[in-house]
This record gives C-alpha cells, structure tokens and sequence, in this order.
C-alpha cells in the first residue's frame, strides 16, 4: 500500500540573497487531503510552490511525492516540465493564465497537448498505428467536455475564455489543471478576487474533486471561511517559518496564529 503522505516537504529552506523566503520548513500533505497553507502576506506561501513545481530549486531540503502506486519522485531534482509531466503535480497561479482569446473547450485542450503529441508520435513511427491518435484525441475530448460540464460551463464551450465571468475562469482553470490527471493539484489563492457566491462554487468544486477523483490538494489561500470550511490541515507560515499545523478548529484557536495575522496589517 502507498504511504499515507503524497507530498513530504523536508528540512526547505530557500533564500534569495539576504532574504530568507522560507526558513527549515517540513511538513506532510496527506493523501487524498485537501491542505491549506496559509499565512499573512510574504510568508513564502508562493515560494513553496516554487520549490514544489521546479521553479525554484531550493538552497536546502527534500520535497517527495509519492504515487499512489509508491513510485517516488525528488521534486527539487526535477525540472518544472517533468514535475508536472512525469511526477504530475499541477499548479494554477495567483493572476489568471488561461488562453483568453480561446475558447473554454480550447483552453481544456491544449492542457492535454502533450498527451496528444505522444499519441501522434507513436502513430508516425509506425509502432501503434494512426488509431491511437484518435483515441487519444477522442478521450481529450470527453475529457475536456466533462470537465466542462463539472463546472457547469458547457453552454459556453465555444465561448472565449477571456469573456467569461471571473469567477467562470477560476474554476476554468482548476478544470484545465485537473485534464492533466494530476497526483497532487496544487492552488495559488483559488478564491482571490471571487465574490461569497463564487467562493461557494468553489468550496464545492474543491471538495468535489476530493470525493470523486481522490485528489490530494495543497492550496494557498486568504480566504479564511473557503479554508475552514474544506481544509482537512492547515500549514501556517510566517516569516518563512511554520508556526503552527492542525485542524481548522485547532488553528483557528492558536495563539501564535492570530497573533500573527493581528500583527500583519
Ligand atoms: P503573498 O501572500 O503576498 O502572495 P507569500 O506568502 O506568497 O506572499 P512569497 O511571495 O513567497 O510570500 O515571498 C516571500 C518572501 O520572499 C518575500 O520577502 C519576497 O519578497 C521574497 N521573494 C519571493 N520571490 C523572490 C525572488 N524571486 N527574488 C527575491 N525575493 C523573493
């Protein structure tokens, strides 16, 4: 059986000249948990995702991902494109990166462009035969039309990304993430600019994914009520350093932790 842990974070530091970002910091995300990291602003929240997407490479400490059939992966040995290729960790960002002048179904399939490149790639070299692509290009597809419909998009299918309602394009790109299939999704501030009827969507998109596809997430958010109301743990971060780790409810009630949000202005 796999570990209990997809991701292990290790001993992380990362600094950028004088700056340390992010302090020795460990922690687990469990399998098929939703994880909340969370912190006032420049606590090195993004700088984690940095280090666990191969942005950054990470001055010191250990980052393993571990499949659920107990394959291993070093994240901080790996370049960004193998980290969501092969160890397949997605990532969305904290600005909108959808292809605005595509439409919804496009942007859903040119996150499975590379899965269709192999198929094609087989099919030139003889090895498979030209079927293959078209399954392929048939599962996208389905892929992509039901993601669309899990967001409740799939009236605008063919309408550009870029005109839909902001809160349609959140989730869009939660939906383009989950295409690829990812082990661990991870979320920079899903919730930032949404409204409290968005935030709601959004609650249930996240814990939907949990419950229907198994989905470990790791998710940066602000949003306190989106947090209690998902996060199964939550990782507080301040000044690069862990202050705290738990339950919603025991962090909610940790000193440390309100001490240092009244103390962020
Ligand atoms: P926010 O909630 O505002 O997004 P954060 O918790 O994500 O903040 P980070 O963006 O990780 O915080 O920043 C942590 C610290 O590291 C900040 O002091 C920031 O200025 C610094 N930092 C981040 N990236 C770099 C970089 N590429 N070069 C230099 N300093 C950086």
């Amino acid at each position: 059986t796999a570990p209990a842990s997809i991701l292990e974070v290790q001993h992380l530091s990362m600094r950028f000249g004088g700056i340390v970002a992010v302090n020795d910091l460990s922690f687990d995300v469990r399998r098929g948990d939703i994880t909340a990291l969370i912190g006032p602003n420049g606590a090195g929240k993004t700088t984690v995702f940095n280090c666990i997407t191969g942005f950054y490479k990470p001055t010191t400490g250990m980052l393993r991902l571990t499949h659920a059939d107990s394959r291993e992966f070093l994240l901080e040995r790996l370049l960004d494109y193998r980290v969501s290729k092969v160890a397949k960790v997605a990532r969305t960002f904290q600005n909108i990166r959808l292809f605005a002048g595509m439409t919804a179904l496009e942007n859903l399939m040119v996150a499975q462009h590379n899965r269709l490149m192999r198929a094609s790639g087989f099919s030139f070299l003889g090895l498979l035969g030209a079927p293959t692509f078209h399954t392929a290009e048939h599962d996208a597809i389905e892929r992509a039309r039901y993601w669309l419909d899990r967001i409740g998009l799939t009236a605008r299918a063919d309408d550009a990304a870029g005109s839909l309602p902001y809160g349609d394009q959140r989730r869009l790109e939660i939906a383009r993430a989950m295409c690829s299939e990812p082990a661990l999704l991870c979320l920079d501030e899903p919730a930032a600019g949404l409204n409290a009827r968005e935030g709601e969507a959004l609650s249930e998109l996240l814990l939907a994914i949990r419950k229907e596809h198994g989905t470990s997430i790791l998710l940066i958010e602000h949003d306190m009520s989106v947090v209690m109301e998902i996060a199964d743990r939550i990782v507080v971060l301040d000044y690069g350093v862990k202050i705290a780790e738990g339950t919603p409810r025991e962090i909610r009630d940790d000193p440390k932790v309100i001490a240092a949000y009244l103390g962020a202005d």
